[in-house]
């Protein structure tokens, strides 16, 4: 029943220096999508320079014949229509991006330049050892990252695996800069060549000329030998019916239960993994994930992740657990073999094959977000595995139905072949991991706790999923009515507003609804906001199993709060969306959990809480930024207070008192004929009589002029960071249009002075930055080697030269300006981001849906002069409000005697606000 892939999409041929090409058509897309993969990953760096091939991937962008300069090939892509990134990874390397079209005959040669003749310049190699030196010292406290290093230092030391990927100074300096440059230019002739590479191209281009365009291009580069492709076992025997315990820096528990597979997830034609990720990543009634929910062990759970290669493959089943969890994770692995045993028993269910297979169609057929980029990836690395006839059915699930296949690959989720990794700060541990320091130990899974794995008792409740009732029967498109084409009113009501739209772009049988609650008994005090975020945890935590079919028939829905309630919002398919929207918010008002569920919910929300404290320095400051302009915003710190001392009667008290007055405001848009939409306005309507609330205003900080305020954040974490905002005047078009202007103006300057040249930090960068629409800019550099009262001089004084100078500019503002127009004329690119688009406009008050035309037609207006004029009246600081926040990290803070805001309560009560509309 799948259809079979369009096969004259695929073109796939081989050049005669051995470089696989396909070029995939894709007449519909404007631009194209190109990536070169590369059998040149950290697998085949030498052992006594690891990560040789990260430190390649770096030069391959500073400089080649024809494109010279560091970074030339960015800007080159960039003026283009597009953008280029790398990636070096396990086995392969790969280079991808984007660009108009018409520009690839001269794209093309350049990338190929790039790849093939690149110039390993000295001088360069000693600044990229900084760069990646900077990468490293940045995700030293990456709970990821550590975990990865354990991960090889518990493999087969034979195996490349266990290499370091990533590279460091220490390193690389093992080395004279000759010496390197040597060594880089032997990998690269030994990888970088036409048996190791293959080439994918996603684009409208017909299939002929392209090849044309690929053929000259790559010409010259040489053919090569292919390089070995086999390694010894990833684990030896020793290293699987292991437990590994884990002390992470976050305070996430978890567990992931791995089982050491060969390489089953190529199995193209009948995919037995994704059919056992299906059953076990289930999250429906009966299901593993929510049957150990029940018991309060586990929050969540993810399956089929886990690294891979050709021929290896890690099954990951990953729990994150309750503290309760922690102690039954003996139990848990015993669900997970009870469950593994009902997957064998039902081997014979065709219709569940079948199933999956119609849900991957709907999938393919109705994604209305494809990504081409990645799917140009997949393609390229495929390629130099797979058979050419092979490629056009990766990305669609067979129907075979092969009960032996998924037996096969069952027959590997074994005692002996599983390793338990368990990650909690309260662990026993007796080793270090190189390079992040991070404390682990091994051992055997005892024969003792084998038993317990095999005791089913308490394992009745799991069942596999039964037959989904969300999958539809019809995907037809309604006819359109004239007088709809635009959001309009359908229920208009003092306290009370639904607008409903249909829409004639996309032509897809898909709809959005959103409907949002102001609550004045939810924003009044921290307490009212810390009981919403309970009660809303716990009701997305009840809805899980019993939507979770809905989800993956394509019927998604969101219940999360705001600055001024909560909203709820359902999109996907349109049939069926308006009876699962019905049932979400009747779940909604009529739930009230359980104080089990209560505590559960409580502890998660104080986790997540506390590890968004652990977040980066510069992260932690533009989420105080947020705190300190929006009236209605707490700060992590204080919420995690408030949570702790709520009681399970508090809560509820405060959330029964806050749903008896509300407003409510909600849009529809999508296929959905009018009378549709006008009945289920009318089932809100019966069914929400209480709305009597007016609209709650987001209110915007109104920071003062003339004078700076300063702010200080202690964050757990060595580097310094600071932030300069600047706030606009007003929310007019000029001021948004100004803002938007300088931050294009200065941003590559900044990064230029600030990061490549004083190397001042390896988070360096500007951002506009919007709160409830109102607009402002911001400058930030985080920073291990220098304090905060350093930082905010150079960005003083980087901005006052800049603004002395800015008649520099007078000759970029054409590309500035065409930039952001670009950027302002976008078009929606699915018809659930248009519906977003239109939900936030009507919550701005912008009833004509036209801002950002309106904004494009202010910047397409202006002239320098008028910038000039703007820029020297905000450097004289008369127009913006001006805030510092800064995290010392192991520097001295800013001087005492400047003005800080010291109590964030007491700021925001004395402060004067802009008010906003609503949503
Ligand atoms: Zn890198």
């Amino acid at each position: 029943m799948t259809t079979p892939p369009d096969q004259d999409r695929y073109h796939c041929f081989t050049l005669h220096n051995g470089l696989k090409v396909m070029v995939y058509h894709q007449p519909e897309q404007a631009a194209s999508y190109i990536s070169m993969a590369i059998r040149g990953g950290h697998f085949y760096d030498p052992e006594n320079c690891q990560g040789l091939s990260h430190l390649l991937e770096h030069m391959l962008f500073m400089g080649s014949v024809h494109l010279p300069n560091p970074n030339q090939i960015n800007e080159y892509i960039e003026n283009n229509g597009g953008h280029m990134n790398a990636w070096t990874g396990t086995e392969y390397a790969n280079f991808h991006f984007n660009c108009r079209s018409e520009a690839l005959p001269s794209v093309l040669p350049a990338f190929a330049d790039m790849l093939c003749s690149p110039l390993l310049a000295s001088s360069s190699i000693e600044t990229e050892i900084n760069t990646i030196e900077s990468e490293f010292q940045f995700k030293k406290k990456d709970d990821l990252r550590r975990l990865y290093q354990i991960h090889k230092e518990t493999c087969n030391p034979a195996h490349p695996f266990s290499k370091f990927s990533v590279g460091n100074a220490d390193i690389y300096n093992q080395f004279e800069t000759a010496e390197l440059k040597e060594k880089l230019r032997q990998f690269h002739q030994r990888h970088y060549c036409g048996s190791n590479m293959a080439l994918c191209i996603v684009s409208p281009v017909p299939s002929n000329a392209l090849k044309d365009l690929v053929t000259q291009a790559f010409s010259t580069l040489k053919a090569g030998e292919p390089v070995p492709t086999d390694w010894p076992a990833l684990y030896t025997e020793d290293q699987t019916g292991v437990q590994i315990n884990i002390v992470p820096l976050q305070a996430a528990t978890r567990m992931i239960v791995t089982f050491a597979l060969p390489g089953l997830h190529n199995e193209y034609e009948t995919k037995p993994l994704d059919y056992l990720s299906h059953l076990l990543g289930d999250e429906g009634e009966g299901s593993l994930l929510a049957v150990l929910k029940c018991k309060n062990w586990v929050i969540s759970l993810i399956a089929g992740s886990g690294i891979e290669g050709d021929h290896f493959k890690d099954f990951n089943i990953s729990f994150q657990l309750t503290p309760s969890g922690l102690e039954n994770r003996d139990a848990i692995i015993a669900h997970l073999f009870a469950y593994l045993d009902l997957i064998k028993k039902s081997l014979h269910h065709s219709w569940r094959y079948d199933e999956k297979a119609k849900l991957n169609k709907l999938a393919n057929e109705f994604d209305d977000n494809p990504k081409l980029l990645n799917a140009a990836c997949d393609y390229a690395q495929a390629l130099l595995f797979f058979p050419f006839e092979a490629i056009p059915q990766l990305k669609i699930l067979a129907d075979k139905f092969a009960p032996k296949k998924v037996e096969h690959a069952l027959s590997f989720f074994r005692v002996d072949n599983m390793r338990v990794k368990v990650i909690d700060q309260k662990l026993d541990t007796n080793r270090t991991c190189n390079y992040y320091n991070a404390k682990y130990s091994v051992s055997k899974i005892s024969a003792d706790t084998q038993r317990l794995y095999q005791e089913e008792k308490g394992t009745e409740a799991l069942s596999l999923p039964s037959p989904n009732p969300y999958l539809g029967d019809n995907y037809s498109l309604i006819k359109l009515e004239s007088e709809f084409l635009k959001p309009t009113l359908i229920t208009a009501e003092p306290s009370k507003k639904i607008w409903f739209a249909q829409d004639e772009q996309f032509a897809t049988p898909k709809g959005d609804i959103f409907i949002s609650f102001d609550v004045p008994g939810f924003t009044e005090s921290v307490e009212r906001v810390a009981a919403k975020r309970v009660w809303l945890a716990a009701i997305t935590d009840h809805l899980q199993a019993k939507y979770y079919r809905a989800e993956i028939a394509g019927l998604h829905y969101r219940v999360y709060g705001h600055q001024a309630g909560f909203s709820v919002n359902t999109r996907g398919f349109s049939q069926n969306q308006m009876k699962l929207c019905e049932q979400i918010l009747a779940t909604t008002f009529n739930f009230t959990p359980s104080e089990e569920s209560f505590l559960r919910l409580q502890h998660s929300q104080l986790q997540s809480l506390h590890n968004s404290l652990m977040n980066k320095p510069t992260n932690r400051l533009f989420s105080r930024l947020s705190v300190l302009i929006q009236k209605h915003t707490y700060a992590p710190l204080t919420l995690f207070e408030a949570i702790q001392n709520i009681s399970f009667d508090k809560m509820i008290q405060l959330k029964d008192a806050a749903m008896s007055s509300y407003h409510l405001e909600g849009l529809l848009f999508g296929n959905w004929e009018s009378e549709e939409a006008k009945g289920f306005a009318q089932s809100l309507d019966s069914q929400f009589s209480k709305a009597s609330a007016l609209p709650i205003p987001r209110a915007v900080t109104q920071l003062p002029t003339g004078e700076s305020h300063y702010h200080k954040v202690v964050c757990e974490h060595d580097d310094a960071a600071v932030v300069l905002y600047f706030q606009a005047p007003s929310d007019g078009l000029i001021d948004t249009a100004m803002c938007m202007i300088l931050e294009q103006m200065l941003a590559a300057p900044f990064f230029n002075v600030l990061r490549s040249e004083k190397q001042l930090g390896y988070v360096v960068g500007t951002g506009y930055v919007p709160h409830n629409q109102h607009p402002g800019f911001a400058f930030y550099i985080q920073s291990p080697g220098f304090a905060p009262a350093h930082l905010l001089s150079e960005i003083r004084e980087f901005l006052k030269r800049q603004f002395d100078e800015i008649d520099f500019y007078r000759t970029y503002w054409p590309i500035i300006q065409k930039n952001l127009l670009k950027q302002l004329n976008e078009k929606d690119l699915s018809q659930s981001m248009k519906a977003q688009r239109l939900w936030l406009a009507l919550g701005t008050g912008d009833r004509t849906f036209s801002h950002n035309t309106r904004l494009a037609q202010k910047i397409h207006s202006l002239t320098f002069d008028d910038i000039k004029h703007y820029a020297d009246e905000a450097a004289n600081r008369q127009k913006f409000g001006e805030l510092v926040l800064y995290a010392p990290g192991k520097f001295q803070g800013l001087e005492d005697d400047l003005p800080h805001i010291k109590d964030i309560a007491e700021f925001k009560q004395k402060t004067r606000y802009f008010d906003k509309g609503s949503q």
